[in-house]
């Protein structure tokens, strides 16, 4: 069933405190990729969430987001767009600036690659501060498409959201 899948899923990722500065306590997903099951379970969660709501854009975010969101995309039928960190997407770009702890990091998209018409979600491994997921849904919403929702492997609970 759907509890015994996620506690099979959280207890697979590895926990390494203060990485990569202290105070962090980083959530490991590269052991939850050593489990196939686990794996798998984690896609299959999203897919029976997704598949019916005619999705046509997961949107993943660099560089866990290119993990989790190309199986998803390919079996709910739906294109991958990779959300860059700067200067790595080749073609035309529209960028999205956004605040870190201390200083400001930026996401990108190739222009062209999301039509006005499209149903998106965009997915992340982890949701901290959401500062990340906002950038990318504004990405997509300037482009006209519609964001129907993100999703994560992992929420800190004990984060405070902005
Ligand atoms: P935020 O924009 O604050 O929601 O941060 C989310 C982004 O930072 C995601 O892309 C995560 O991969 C990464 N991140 C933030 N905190 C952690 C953490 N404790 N462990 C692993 N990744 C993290």
């Amino acid at each position: 069933d759907e509890k015994h899948r996620i506690e099979r899923i959280a207890s697979s990722i590895r926990v390494i405190p203060n990485f990569p500065k202290p105070g962090i306590m980083f959530q490991d997903i590269t052991t939850l990729l050593l489990d196939p099951k686990a794996f798998g379970d984690t896609v299959e969660l999203f897919v029976e969430r997704f598949r019916d709501q005619r999705i046509s854009v997961v949107a993943g975010v660099e560089a866990r987001g290119f993990i989790f969101g190309p199986p998803i995309a390919l079996a709910i039928g739906a294109k991958f767009v990779p959300l860059r960190k700067p200067k790595k997407l080749p073609g035309e770009v529209i960028s999205e600036e956004y605040s870190l702890e201390y200083g400001t990091d930026k996401i990108e998209m190739h222009v062209g690659a999301v039509q006005p018409n499209d149903r998106a979600i965009v997915i992340d491994d982890l949701i901290a501060t959401g500062g990340t997921l906002c950038a990318a849904v504004k990405l997509l919403e300037r482009v006209g498409a519609v964001v129907v929702e993100c999703a994560c492997v992992i929420e800190l609970p004990e984060l405070n959201v902005s």
